[in-house]
């Protein structure tokens, strides 16, 4: 394997990097800072769009969206993304300014794979646009969402129209005021066999019936501007087209909305633990405690020491499912992809507290991104889906191809 970037990525890694020097860092904590105040919750920072503008501007723009969308797409693999993505995950909502930010990009992979050419000029071009925001609808309060086959909320053809009645929460992005689209998972066929029960559809925000309840605070924080709602769904109705793909399609859409979306996670959350250990080196670097520097003392040294392995190896395992997903398609990938979303999250995790424990009093602060940083990988420990389900379906899977592989060697 060869993971060397090519030109194109040298290039835009450079550009990418400049743009994060002159526009991001030096506005981190003021951003930070004001979407924390009571008085913004729910409002966009006035220079939000500014910098979006800028970063289209430099052909910093949808760079996620991969090459295989034609002309969609700005032309690069998923591991050609994969450093860029990692560099924004240093700044977690920088990402937006590049119109790379979850839940979006993984709406609009939806939507230019299985999207018609009208749902397409709909939604998929303002959001490519920046213009407007969307959400993911599929976990309920009521069940287990975890295992998807026991959502409930119900997708009723009536003539020309779909009724939808349900209730939904942890929709990132839904209190967004800009988050004008969701697209929504429920069953059409309770009675079909449980991979066809369920379908998707294209559901406008400001629809009759649609009732955000309220947000969903994340460790005391409600993550303004996009925040987590608990959404109200009664006697929906939407016109027949705004199904998506075709009804009991909802898992092979699942699918393949999943993929590549839960692995830009993996290469964020590769950027921040990165970017947590270099503030550590440079923290204990710099202050000095019982006669000595505290990059002196071994067990410090043992955790800068640690947390390099651990960031190397979650970003070559990165690499390696970007790289299969490329070459293979999601399904083609699908272990590699469960590794990744198994690591990445619980590394950061470790990282970012040995940084935190580091740094003292100041690590838990506001003062730094770390403690941000912990949040953010501890969230995508469930908000992907638990850790325990993706190491469920890798287990099964493990399981199956050494028992068909000692089948052939009998
Ligand atoms: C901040 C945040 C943002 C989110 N954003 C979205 C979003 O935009 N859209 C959306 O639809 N959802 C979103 N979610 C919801 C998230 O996907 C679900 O919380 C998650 O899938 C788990 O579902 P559940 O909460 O119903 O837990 P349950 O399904 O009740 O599971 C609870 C626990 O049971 C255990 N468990 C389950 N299955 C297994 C297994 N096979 N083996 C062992 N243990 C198991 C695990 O410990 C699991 O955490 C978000 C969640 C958070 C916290």
């Amino acid at each position: 394997m060869n993971f060397d970037y090519t030109p194109k990525v040298n290039m835009l890694l450079d550009k990418l990097g400049k743009f994060m020097e002159t526009h991001i860092y030096p506005f981190e904590q003021e951003y930070s800072h004001w979407v924390e105040q009571p008085e913004n919750a729910w409002q966009v920072h006035p220079s939000m769009e500014k910098l979006k503008a800028a970063a289209r501007e430099a052909g910093l723009w949808n760079l996620f969206l991969p090459e295989e969308y034609g002309e969609l797409s700005p032309g690069l693999t998923n591991l050609e993304y994969a450093p860029l993505a990692e560099m924004m995950g240093r700044v977690p909502w920088s990402s937006e300014v590049f119109n790379c930010n979850a839940p979006d990009t993984g709406n609009m992979e939806v939507l230019a794979k299985y999207g018609t050419p009208e749902q397409q000029a709909r939604w998929l071009r303002p959001l490519m646009e920046g213009k407007i925001r969307s959400a993911f609808l599929m976990t309920e309060p009521e069940v287990a969402s975890s295992d998807a086959t026991n959502i409930r909320t119900s997708i009723v053809r009536d003539g020309d129209e779909y009724v939808i009645n349900g209730r939904k929460w942890w929709s990132s992005g839904a209190m967004h005021p800009h988050c004008e689209v969701y697209i929504v998972m429920g069953k059409t066929d309770p009675h079909a066999p449980r991979h066809s029960q369920q379908s998707m559809i294209i559901v406008p925000a400001r629809t009759a019936g649609v009732e955000v309840i309220r947000p969903l605070s994340v460790f005391g924080t409600y993550d303004s501007p996009f925040g987590h709602a608990e959404v109200n769904l009664n006697n929906v109705r939407v016109p027949a087209s705004n199904l998506l793909l075709g009804e009991g399609r909802g898992f092979e859409i699942a699918q393949g909305r999943l993929g590549p979306g839960r692995i830009h996670h993996c290469m964020r959350l590769v950027g921040m633990a990165q970017r947590a250990l270099e503030l550590m080196c440079q923290r204990v670097a710099s202050r000095t405690a019982f006669g000595r520097k505290i990059s002196d003392f071994s067990s410090i040294r043992q955790d800068i020491a640690r947390s390099r392995c651990e960031i190397e190896q979650a970003r070559l395992l990165t690499l390696s499912a970007a790289d299969k997903i490329d070459r293979y398609g999601i399904k083609g990938a699908k272990d590699l992809i469960a590794m990744i979303k198994i690591v990445a999250p619980s590394m950061t995790q470790r990282v970012t507290d040995r940084a935190m424990q580091a740094f003292g009093g100041m690590g838990l602060s506001g003062d730094t991104p770390l403690a941000s940083f912990f949040a953010a990988a501890r969230v995508i420990r469930l908000a992907d889906g638990p850790d325990e389900v993706h190491m469920y379906q890798l287990g099964r899977n493990t399981v199956k191809q050494y028992l068909q592989q000692a089948d052939l060697a009998v």
